[in-house]
């Protein structure tokens, strides 16, 4: 029976080449949608060959087939679910030996492979060659050589996939390997056992399934229990071969079978199948790097230097656009407010949009230039090299070596967003691991926290400037740590993963690489000042101008400021005379008036009074009402912490001149101690992550519950420290 329509599931390791290869393959011709039930993305194309189409899937990228993580699950359930014709395993051909890990997975489910060495520019780059004819026949599959980047070998691949569905038929041949006399042993046993009851074998191989035993795959093992007795007695022959493995290896099945895995394929490489020019050889030369950067002493000790270099480089060059852009922006508000008359659309263009918006875009260039900096350590793969180097660290608070680069992206070093943090979680391989960083990730300095510790440690501690700020970075890097530890105790409890990224050769990162990849995240900043701040800093102004006051008071000043404009007007026009003195004066008492007017509507308005009432509750860490407002806006976006305060402070002035900077009034305000500072800094490195970051936990985690829970813990979290630290600080002053 042959179908009239050829499916082929396109899988591989990630950054295999997959993507670039579907792509060439469909071209236009692509669906994008889900897999049903978890956020994995399914995308669907068709390739003709000879007026017949193939059907293509794209595989999310995994290393393996076990049930770790949401893509190899769905991989591999992909596979065994819709039973494609052929599979198309796309390889790094430069890592062979690892990625043919995966290959002989598949292999061993029996589904049909065509094997693709992708990369072949970089493998004859480095001096390699792979003899493919000898890898096809000892590894019994299709062998097709592209650089899916060109596009080169595609015609070929469709082609020998094309040729393999119509020779299989749909039949699937399971590999077997041996692993070796104690498991082949159980394995016998355990297949036997399988075969008699018929468990589960329209679905899977009876080796495959008792392979999944010994691994102890959560997903057949859940099956598995639904059957009793069977189960009981596969369970008891794992228990044995454990056992056994323990006492005479000192070692659990599941690290043998990849053990023998890779023993299989070294065997296949190693008959002449690779050979490597050692010559010019990246990889040798690449050890020798890391013998130096990667040291046990002094890798640690460099990559501290570099971690500082970054971040010296980052403010003194990313300064000087700060100061023109934030000049620029000034500039621009003081054009509108004099080019439009007083009202409500002149307010809120002033104080709502070029404020607020032109306050975060100012620190675009800033932000471009520590993402251009991490962007040349990623595409170097020194990072790699500093996350295999903070795993040592970061597994003993339960987290992961892969842990760091999220840390990182959130403000690890500063200056970084926890949107593109959280996302960066998804290169972790344990769903639990990737939770607990998921949460702690929001600790770090982002881009828009950093400004106002700035100011406030430049108000509080002006001696102290970088000493002040290096501690707040370790003390969010030390809470960010323990919270870590307590949740892998408590609520994300589980064994911690072993640390498998590979260490890629180091290599020179391309203009194109660099640009592209730091373009993509300051624009993502840069759509984010346009959009969500742009609607945060409308409404916030609102809140901070409606209703407005119509209290005795005020309505007594408003009168006042009519009667004495009326009189500068006449002034000016001639009609009254009033020497120089006198018209200064009144000056100094219309602007006098307007200010007692601004701080009665700001105390009236929505924000306002709700700011007020939270100091019943934030007066224990020596908050007071514009703090509280400013802190609530910030949970719309951490960049309006600095604006709204701003704001509050020029609206609630009454004496307000030309010069006063936030700084200066902050300075002033009797009520603001270096207790408070600490109190404030504290809260808003801790509490809940703003708006957005809150969806993109939703949508990484696949559920509210852990969105939720980051916005009520942290802030729980942030006030107990604040007040802490308040009251010590009180205390001791
Ligand atoms: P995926 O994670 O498997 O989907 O990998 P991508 O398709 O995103 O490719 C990862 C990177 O490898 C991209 O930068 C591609 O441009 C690059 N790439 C893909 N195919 C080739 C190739 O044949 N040769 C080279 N040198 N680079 C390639
Ligand atoms: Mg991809």
């Amino acid at each position: 029976m042959t179908s009239p329509k050829i499916t082929a599931a396109l899988a591989g390791n990630p950054n295999s080449g997959k993507t670039t290869l579907f792509n060439a393959l469909t071209g236009a011709r692509q669906h994008v949608g889900n897999y049903p039930g978890v956020t994995v993305e399914k995308k669907e194309g068709v390739a003709k060959i000879q007026d017949r189409e193939i059907h293509i899937v794209d595989l999310p990228g995994a290393y393996s087939l076990t049930s770790y993580t949401p893509e190899e699950l769905v991989a591999r359930n992909m596979v065994l679910d819709e039973r494609p014709d052929v599979v198309i395993d796309v390889l790094n051909a430069a890592a062979l030996e690892r990625n043919l890990y995966l290959a002989v997975q598949f292999m061993e489910l029996g589904v049909p492979v065509v094997l693709v060495l992708n990369m072949m520019d970089e493998v004859r780059a480095a001096g390699m060659t792979i003899d493919k004819a000898k890898l096809s026949r000892l590894i019994n599959a299709p062998v097709v050589e592209t650089v899916a980047k060109h596009g080169v070998g595609k015609e070929e691949l469709l082609r020998q996939a094309m040729e393999l569905a119509k020779q299989q038929d749909g039949t699937w041949k399971p590999l077997n390997i041996s692993y070796g006399p104690d498991l082949d042993h159980a394995l016998k046993d355990m297949v036997a056992l399988i075969q008699e009851s018929d468990f589960l074998t329209h679905r899977y191989p009876a080796q495959w399934l008792a392979l999944k035993y010994l691994e102890g795959d959560e997903e057949v093992l859940e099956i598995g229990r639904t059957e009793g007795t069977l189960h009981d007695k596969l369970q008891e022959i794992v228990d044995n071969v454990s056992d056994h493995c323990q006492k005479t290896l000192s070692t659990y099945p599941e690290a043998l079978i990849a053990d023998y895995r890779y023993g299989y394929i070294a065997s296949i490489l190693k008959q002449g199948v690779l050979t490597r020019d050692t010559t010019h050889d990246r990889i040798a030369r690449s050890d020798r790097m890391d013998k130096v950067l990667t040291h046990k002493m002094g890798g640690p000790l460099i990559m501290l230097l570099i971690l500082y270099a970054i971040y010296k480089f980052t403010f003194s060059v990313g300064d000087i656009p700060l100061v023109w852009l934030s000049e620029f922006f000034d500039f621009l508000g003081h054009s509108v407010e004099n080019a439009m008359p007083a009202g409500m659309l002149r307010s809120m263009l002033v104080s709502g949009v070029i404020d607020g918006v032109g306050g975060v875009l100012s620190f675009a260039p800033l932000i471009m230039i520590m993402f251009l900096l991490i962007a040349f350590l990623e595409d170097s793969g020194y990072m790699a090299r500093v996350a295999y180097m903070m795993d040592r660290v970061f597994r003993i608070f339960g987290l992961h070596g892969c842990s760091v680069m999220p840390m990182i992206v959130s403000g690890g070093i500063a200056g970084g967003c926890a949107v593109p943090g959280v996302m960066a979680a998804r290169t972790l391989r344990s769903p639990r691991e990737k939770l607990a960083t998921i949460l702690t990730a929001p600790f770090m300095t982002c881009g828009a926290k950093l400004p106002v510790y700035i100011l406030l440690v430049g108000v509080f501690f002006p001696k102290n400037e970088p000493t002040a700020l290096f501690a707040i970075t370790l003390t969010a890097w030390a809470i960010a740590l323990l919270v870590a530890k307590a949740l892998r105790s408590t609520l994300v409890r589980g064994p911690s993963t072993p640390f498998v990224m590979e260490l890629p050769p180091y290599r020179l990162p391309t203009a194109k690489g660099l640009i592209i990849h730091t373009w993509e995240r300051t624009w993502q900043f840069i759509k984010k000042a346009g959009t969500v701040i742009l609607a945060i800093s409308i409404l916030l102004w609102a809140a901070m101008t409606f209703p407005r006051p119509s209290s005795q008071e005020a309505r007594d000043i408003q009168s006042s400021i009519k009667v004495q404009e009326a009189l500068l007007s006449q002034a000016e026009g001639g009609q009254v005379r009033l020497n120089q003195e006198k018209t200064e004066q009144l000056k100094a008492q219309v602007e006098a008036l307007h200010g007692k007017f601004d701080q009665l509507a700001l105390q009236n308005s929505v924000a306002g009074r709700v700011g007020v009432a939270l100091e019943s509750i934030s007066r224990y860490a020596g908050f007071d009402w514009r703090l509280n407002i400013s802190l609530i806006g910030g949970f719309a976006a951490k960049e309006v912490i600095i604006s709204t305060l701003g704001t509050a402070y020029s609206l609630s002035e009454e004496q307000t001149s030309e010069e006063a900077t936030l700084a200066k009034r902050l300075r002033q305000n009797p009520n603001m101690t270096r207790a408070t500072a600490v109190a404030a800094i504290l809260f808003i490195m801790l509490y809940s992550p703003c708006f957005v970051t809150v969806v993109t936990i939703k949508q990484e985690t696949g559920t509210w519950r852990w969105a939720a829970f980051s916005m009520i813990f942290n802030t729980a979290l942030a006030a107990a420290l604040a007040v802490a630290a308040y009251q010590i600080g009180a205390t001791l002053a």
